[in-house]
């Protein structure tokens, strides 16, 4: 069975890939962001606590806390 990935809107040549992370109680957050996988695009969609949030560029995001 083949997962099929939105394109990317933005760039119209990547496509946006699911990644996962761990809580801080360990259990798995799935999808808790997209990327796209164009190298010269670097939009990513994330989600952070209920709150999404989305960049055109990848690299050290302000920790809220
Ligand atoms: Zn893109």
């Amino acid at each position: 069975m083949e997962t099929e990935f939105p394109n990317c809107l933005k760039c119209n040549n990547g496509t946006l890939v699911p990644l996962s992370d761990y809580g801080r109680d360990g259990a798995s957050i799935m999808y808790k962001a997209w990327v796209c996988t164009h190298p010269q695009c670097g939009f990513h969609l994330r989600i952070d606590n209920g709150e999404v949030s989305m960049g055109d560029e990848i690299g050290p995001a302000p920790i809220k806390k």
